[in-house]
């Protein structure tokens, strides 16, 4: 087993930081303070390649192994986290079903623009009673004729208000449960769907979400994105790339707290000595550094063994989203201790990352449903 980064990862990893220094967290406190969506970024991704990373360069991909990909998206959580989540809902939530389940047709129509940057895609779950509980969704699609007519609504869409495709999870048949779901894809100005205003968030605010609606939306039957009563396994799918995604995330934001509190703890004075000096922040930031770094391998393990479509991935997602995001909340808490009163005021990057650092444990699954994935497997095991 060999954990050196190779020189090509090394040297992708710097030109990428590089990018996201210059281009991305300069823009970052703006886009929070006004609730910004970050256009022209998620375009500056698509022209990097970072979007396409992994996909198939027929559909305007490039290629990129999981821990690359993994070290560019801390690169990128570090430099802004709406501009990650954002990016992650489409080239990764969006354009990563379309990839592993959709026709030829679906994926030349679909995957070239958002990986480009150029279009913005969404997934879309949730709705206002049912979360976590995916069984308990009521929007459903119908069979009409040569199409599906799809009823409901859904709520907390990532990419909301500006997607211009969206991959919809709908009933198509409540009766057999699980074995009734199916995936959809509805393109934004389609007839019976509109979408709700941005809604006001304690984080990520430069990332829109949004409540969608469903009206006698009327999609053509080539719409049904994959296998029929199969979106439940699909979406499992998603999912676990969306949980190593969301680890990664929470793993960008613990280490901009890291960094952070570093160069405070080496400015800042008290009773004529630097902080950096007290034995109280020495263990904090030893702590930074040690979860972090564990967080970092657990990612790789759980990228790799998705690669390799190893069915424990599904429990190792489960692991590193969960040890990384509750983790990163702690660290960014830690941030602002350090940080004193000013951690506490607008304009000083760790109150940002205080707030953004809490959707690691509610998004892809909170960590309360991370805990029973893993009793799950832990429970075949004996
Ligand atoms: C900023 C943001 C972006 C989001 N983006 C998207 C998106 O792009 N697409 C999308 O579909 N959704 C999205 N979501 C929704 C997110 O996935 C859900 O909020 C999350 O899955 C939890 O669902 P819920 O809010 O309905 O909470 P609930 O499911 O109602 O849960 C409430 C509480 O009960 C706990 N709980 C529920 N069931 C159990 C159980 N079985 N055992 C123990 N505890 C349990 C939960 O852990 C939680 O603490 C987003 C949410 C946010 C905040």
């Amino acid at each position: 087993m060999n954990f050196e980064l190779t020189e090509d990862q090394k040297k992708i990893k710097e030109s990428f930081a590089r990018i996201c220094d210059k281009e991305i967290a300069p823009r970052a406190e703006y886009i929070d303070k006004e609730a910004v969506f970050p256009k022209e970024s998620i375009e500056l991704l698509g022209k990097s390649g970072f979007l396409g990373m992994g996909f198939p360069e027929e559909y305007g991909g490039n290629p990129g192994d999981p821990i690359t990909k993994a070290l560019l998206g801390e690169e990128l959580a570090k430099a802004c986290a709406s501009t990650y989540l954002s990016a992650g809902a489409s080239a990764g939530l969006f354009a990563v079903p379309v990839w592993k389940f959709g026709t030829e047709v679906q994926k030349k129509k679909y995957l070239p623009s958002v990986l480009s940057g150029n279009n913005i895609g969404a997934l879309a779950i949730t709705e206002p009673h049912a979360g976590s509980d995916v069984m308990g969704i009521k929007t459903s699609a119908r069979k009409k004729d040569k199409g599906w007519i799809i009823n409901g609504s859904k709520t907390f869409i990532t990419n909301g208000p500006v997607a211009d495709y969206y991959v919809v999870v709908a009933y198509t048949d409540k009766e057999k449960k699980r074995d009734g779901i199916s995936l959809f894809l509805v393109d934004n100005g389609t007839k019976g769907f509109s979408r709700g205003k941005p809604l006001e968030k304690l984080g990520v605010r430069g990332s829109p979400t949004s409540e969608l609606f469903f009206d006698d939306c009327e999609i053509p039957e080539e719409n049904l994105l994959g296998e029929l009563n199969n979106g439940f396994y699909q979406l499992a799918r998603t999912l676990t790339h969306g949980r190593i995604g969301m680890a990664v995330y929470s793993l960008g934001i613990a280490q901009a707290c890291l960094e952070e509190s570093m160069n405070y703890a080496q400015e800042r004075t008290a009773f004529g000595r630097k902080l950096a000096y007290f034995q109280d922040i020495h263990f904090k930031i030893a702590d930074m550094k040690m979860y972090i770094d564990v967080a970092r391998e657990l990612i790789y393990k759980a990228a790799w063994m998705l690669e390799q479509d190893d069915p424990q991935s599904i429990l190792f997602a489960s692991i590193a989203k969960l040890f990384t995001s509750e983790h990163a909340t702690r660290i960014a808490s830690d941030a602002v201790q350090i940080f004193g009163g000013y951690g506490f005021m607008k304009g000083y990057k760790v109150e940002r990352l205080y707030r953004d650092a809490k959707l690691g444990e509610i998004g892809e699954g909170t960590s309360e449903i991370q805990r029973a994935i893993i009793t799950k497997f832990v429970e075949d095991l004996y």
